[in-house]
């Protein structure tokens, strides 16, 4: 008869690269800790699916929106 062969598949943590048993705990990260940290990688925008805006016109219509806005100073008046 065939014998079942047991067999555990192994992952590897996906911040640190260390092998992973499906019955841990933080699988599929090895510690609580990896887990947070590839949490914290999406939450800074590691992972950016959008590419930023390099286009030259796109900039000089940036260029000509900025510049030419005069500030006038403040009233206020400090008497020593
Ligand atoms: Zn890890």
């Amino acid at each position: 008869m065939a014998a079942k062969k047991k067999s555990i598949k192994l992952l590897h943590c996906p911040t640190c690269g260390m092998l992973v048993r499906p019955t841990d705990e933080d699988f599929p990260f090895c510690s609580d800790r990896c887990r947070k940290i590839d949490l914290g990688k999406w939450a800074m925008g590691v992972y950016k699916i959008s590419s930023p805006i390099l286009d030259p016109e796109v900039l000089e219509d940036l260029g000509d929106l900025s510049g030419g806005q005069n500030r006038g100073g403040n009233g206020d008046s400090y008497d020593g």
